[in-house]
């Protein structure tokens, strides 16, 4: 097939992400990928700032995440869970105990993020359901969230962005918190969690459990938030009797200078989701890792059961290059790397900060944010980025970038030199 055969086809049979199937937006044909470079068809070669939304962190064509692939997939490509189970799931749960904080000891594993949180969500129901409690059945969320596209997922994204109206009298309602305004460097003010603390104090009784991104909300809006807000929000859910969801499907494995959100509050939260770049962009895989005592008090009610299981569940495939990806991420020194990018990107949007249409230049770990006055034009402003050498996919108001941790000096340069030229002429 010729490249125009393959977008034609594309253009008129296929969905993307968000788009519209009458009327898309232009895409490029990807031919392969090497290190932090896309090959598109066309010859050109563009390096990559998004590692293919969050996940691609040891970069395309990793040696020892194909020979984990290859290796498995003489071995045992799949077999239900159901009944069974195998070397891979075991030492990837082995890593995921070990890696996470400390009091996180149980995991699900299942197919993707949206998935992690749906479980997450019924752990939490079925927790209190296993206490007799059963008026306690809602979420509290936070505002400019992003959790998945699962209907569940769905109820606790950000209501204006989530599209929540198109959905309204199917997507349950539950409360929503004011999102949080200080900033990660921001002196810290013990009103931003003004609204959290009131919907806790006037709704515990009917809340089983709050779920949050920690730290850093990623399609919600790429903002990053003071750590005590998370602190505060993990003493409410004590004295409320109320579990703490995690959601480090983005945040997980260093991306934020941590390996996980959490870390920097220093708290542990009851219940921890975990996808992306879980098996650095190779598989689909997600996992949902929990305190003993969730587990104890799920088992401990009627059905004594956790009522859910993936056809795919823990596909030992998926599992070994989980396992490769998290060694290399512990082998390899990942902190030195991302706080080294931090550095690397400070200095390269820095010249974004004095322009007029620019609102904001944030950076925090290997995550860089541009924040115009105006929503970009994405066609015109998705070829001026490919025309300048990289991939970078804006949403809104919002260029970010979260290349692969491996990306050199030179790269981090050309990427953000490139994003600089490029908003620029957004004017
Ligand atoms: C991407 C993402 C999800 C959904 O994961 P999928 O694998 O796309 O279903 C959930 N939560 C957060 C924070 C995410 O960034």
């Amino acid at each position: 097939m010729t490249m125009s055969d393959i977008l034609d086809f594309d253009r008129r049979h296929l969905w993307h992400p968000y788009t519209s199937i009458e009327d898309p937006l232009p895409v490029y044909q990807v031919e392969s990928a090497s290190g932090v470079r896309l090959c598109l068809a066309d010859g050109r070669e563009i390096i990559d700032g998004m590692s293919s939304w969050w996940a691609v962190i040891h970069g395309y064509d990793n040696g020892v995440l194909k020979d984990a692939l290859k290796e498995q997939i003489d071995k045992l490509p799949h077999v239900m869970f159901g009944g069974l189970s195998h070397e891979p799931a075991v030492a990837l749960g082995r890593l995921l105990v070990e890696m996470t904080p400390a009091g996180l000891e149980r995991v699900f594993f299942c197919d993707s993020g949206s998935v992690a949180v749906e479980v997450a969500m019924k752990m939490t129901m079925q927790y209190f359901h296993a206490r007799k409690e059963s008026a306690k059945k809602k979420f509290l969320t936070i505002r400019s969230g992003y959790h998945g596209d699962t209907f569940h997922a769905m109820s606790v994204c950000d209501p204006v962005t989530g599209m929540h109206q198109i959905y309204s009298g199917v997507l349950p309602s539950y409360f929503f918190a004011d999102r949080p305004e200080v900033g990660f460097y921001e002196q810290w003010d013990e009103s931003d969690i003004n609204s959290f603390r009131t919907l806790m104090e006037d709704h515990h009784q009917e809340i089983c459990g709050v779920i949050l991104e920690p730290v850093v909300q990623g399609a919600g809006g790429m903002r990053f938030y003071h750590p005590n807000y998370l602190r505060r929000v993990r003493e409410l859910c004590d004295s409320y009797d109320v579990l703490l969801i995690a959601d480090e499907i983005a945040t997980g494995f260093g991306r934020s200078g941590e390996l996980f959100g959490c870390d920097h509050a220093d708290i542990v939260p009851d219940i921890m989701c975990l996808g992306k770049a879980l098996t650095g962009g190779y598989m689909t895989l997600a996992a949902v890792v929990t305190t003993a005592e969730v587990g104890r008090v799920i088992s401990s009610g009627e059905p004594h059961v956790f009522m859910h299981g993936p056809t795919y569940m823990a596909n030992p495939l998926a599992c070994s290059v989980g396992i490769a990806s998290l060694r290399l991420l512990r082998e390899n020194d990942w902190q030195g790397a991302v706080k080294r990018i931090e550095s690397e990107l400070v200095k390269g949007l820095a010249p974004c900060r004095t322009m007029e249409h620019v609102a904001d230049v944030r950076v925090l770990g290997a995550i860089g944010v541009v924040e115009l006055e105006r929503p970009v034009n994405m066609t015109q402003i998705q070829q001026q980025f490919v025309d300048n050498g990289v991939w970078v996919r804006p949403f809104g108001k919002t260029v970010y970038l979260m290349p692969p941790f491996c990306m050199n000096t030179a790269d981090t340069a050309l990427l953000t030199e490139a994003v600089v030229r490029v908003v620029a002429g957004q004017e």
